[in-house]
């Protein structure tokens, strides 16, 4: 019997228009989007170009200046959020269909959670709205000092295909609460989900021109965002190349600040006190295979301890003939496809390599049987390889696990340390002390304890050190970086 979610991906009616100025506008050349599941062009969406960035920009700015936003109540726009993601929650069904029409993401894990986290990401900046005071400073008492935060104006955002709901939403709600208006351009391979979010946001109250979607390619249409005069911030997510490409053209056209959030390598240091060695291999298994490893944060590298190495090995092998791929649109679907042919070729290239200077593959990378022109990739886990190897200095962003033993602990924390990126990390252990060395010592944005990946608690922020980029998405931090501070020293003495 067929899930009761599952759909047909041809009666999915997508946007195929730019969003400006609160409605769709089509212009430009188009570009084809596939669905990665089985390779087949699904629609075609608009691609814009530096003058429609100019104009979105332009009338972002407008509305931003006119409309009321910045400078109405605060807890007003709030509301506003609430109410939208009480749309996006009435509309669960629908945006989850639209997400995984083309994107990576089965129905089942759309409309279980990428819809409904929007939702709850919207609520959690609505609740910041009132709660940003600026500060009074300590100064000589006939002076009165303030730090006063104030919108910049526009923020540019940029967004990447692997989670394009989530992902954007994460950039548009902050910098909204915070008084900006926002021109968004997502991921030419999965640009369908937010323009339906921006129309609910319309729906919402949010007044025309405050949140825009360029639709179109990196090289020209994010290009021309990034280098925009009247775009005060940039916030970005996607690979630490293209963060370097836009921090490049920031500091070229302003300089304005940016938020990077970018690629990671992350480590899961795995001792040998664990207490249940069944618990941590699901664990460690999800970990990289969830979306098929195409997550920022997949734990790609396994650091485990000698004494519980095999046993911890085998059973990952074991489950790596249990993924269950299939079409986005299938109810039953667990496992994801890879968003491209280059992609599942970049995925192979790098396992080919290390596989050529030494590595064992204890599970393969295998094709796995598909419809049409799908790719799906089985998981894969490579033994035998050091730091050297190129599956471990390299980000992969595909289902490819590394493993490599350790004897104590101070060679664990040596091995986890990643000459470029430092995003997250994990420790599994049930040693406290050990647990907290760890986390003083790993050089990574967030660290997982006993536990890998997100919660629903949105006030933990997100974001990497060094490669991995600057700055942070969620939590308070978000709100504040889409806010500049400007100093008030105000005399009333005679
Ligand atoms: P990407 O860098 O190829 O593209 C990201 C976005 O940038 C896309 O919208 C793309 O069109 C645009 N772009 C491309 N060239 C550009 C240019 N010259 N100027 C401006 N914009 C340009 O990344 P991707 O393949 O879409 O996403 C995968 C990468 O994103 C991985 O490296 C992953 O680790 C990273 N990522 C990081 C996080 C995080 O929170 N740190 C989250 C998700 C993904």
């Amino acid at each position: 019997m067929t899930s009761p979610i599952t759909f047909d991906p041809s009666l999915i009616d997508m946007p195929r228009g730019h969003f400006i100025g609160g409605r769709l506008v089509e212009s430009g050349d188009t570009l084809s989007v596939a669905s990665p599941s089985d390779g087949q062009v699904r629609a075609e969406v608009c691609a814009g170009d530096a003058a429609l960035v100019d104009r979105a920009v332009q009338d972002a700015a407008h509305a931003q200046a006119t409309s009321g936003w910045a400078t109405c109540a605060p807890r007003e726009r709030g509301r506003v959020l609430r109410r939208w993601a009480d749309l996006v929650d009435a509309h669960r069904d629908e945006l989850a269909r639209l997400e995984s029409v083309c994107s990576t993401r089965p129905i089942r894990e759309t409309t279980a959670w990428d819809v409904p986290f929007t939702a709850e990401g919207l609520r959690f900046f609505a609740e910041y709205a009132d709660k940003l005071g600026g500060e009074v400073a300590a100064t000589q008492s006939d002076l009165l000092g303030m730090v006063i935060g104030e919108p910049y104006g526009v923020i540019g955002a940029i967004a990447p295909w692997n989670f394009p709901l989530v992902m954007g939403s994460w950039k548009v709600a902050p910098a909204l609460v915070a008084g900006n208006a926002v021109v968004i351009k997502s991921s030419e391979m999965t640009p369908f989900s937010i323009v339906r979010l921006a129309q609910l946001g319309i729906e919402a109250g949010l007044p025309a021109g405050l949140f825009n979607v360029v639709q179109g390619e990196g090289g020209v249409v994010g290009e021309a965002l990034s280098r925009h005069p009247l775009c005060g911030k940039l916030t970005f997510t996607g690979s630490t190349r293209t963060g370097v490409a836009v921090m490049t053209a920031a500091a070229e056209s302003g300089p304005k600040p940016v938020t990077l959030e970018l690629g990671g390598k992350s480590p899961q240091i795995v001792h040998d006190d664990i207490r249940s060695v069944e618990t941590v291999a699901a664990r460690i298994f999800r970990a990289f295979t969830g979306n098929a490893g195409q997550v920022c944060v997949s734990g790609s590298r396994l650091i485990v301890h000698r004494k519980v190495a095999d046993d911890l090995v085998e059973r990952l092998v074991s489950l790596t003939g249990t993924v269950a791929p299939g079409m986005t649109w299938d109810g039953d679907t667990a496992y994801s496809p890879v968003i491209s042919a280059r992609q599942a070729d970049g995925i192979e290239a790098i396992v080919t390599r290390s596989l050529a200077v030494g590595a064992t593959a204890v599970a393969p990378l295998r094709r796995l049987a598909c419809a049409g022109d799908g790719r799906f990739l089985s998981p894969c886990v490579l033994t035998g390889v050091s730091e050297q190897t190129p599956a471990v200095r390299e980000e992969i962003f595909g289902p490819v696990l590394t493993v490599q033993t350790f004897e104590d602990e101070d060679e664990a924390l040596s091995l986890a340390a990643h000459p470029v990126y430092g995003l997250a990390a994990g420790v599994h252990t049930s040693d406290l002390g050990r647990a907290m060395r760890a986390v003083r010592s790993l050089k990574a944005g967030t660290v997982w304890v006993n536990r890998y990946g997100r919660s629903s608690d949105f006030v933990i922020p997100t974001g990497g050190f060094g490669g991995s980029g600057i700055g942070k998405d969620l939590g308070r931090q978000a709100v504040e970086a889409n806010l500049r501070h400007k100093s008030v020293l105000m005399a009333f003495g005679e």
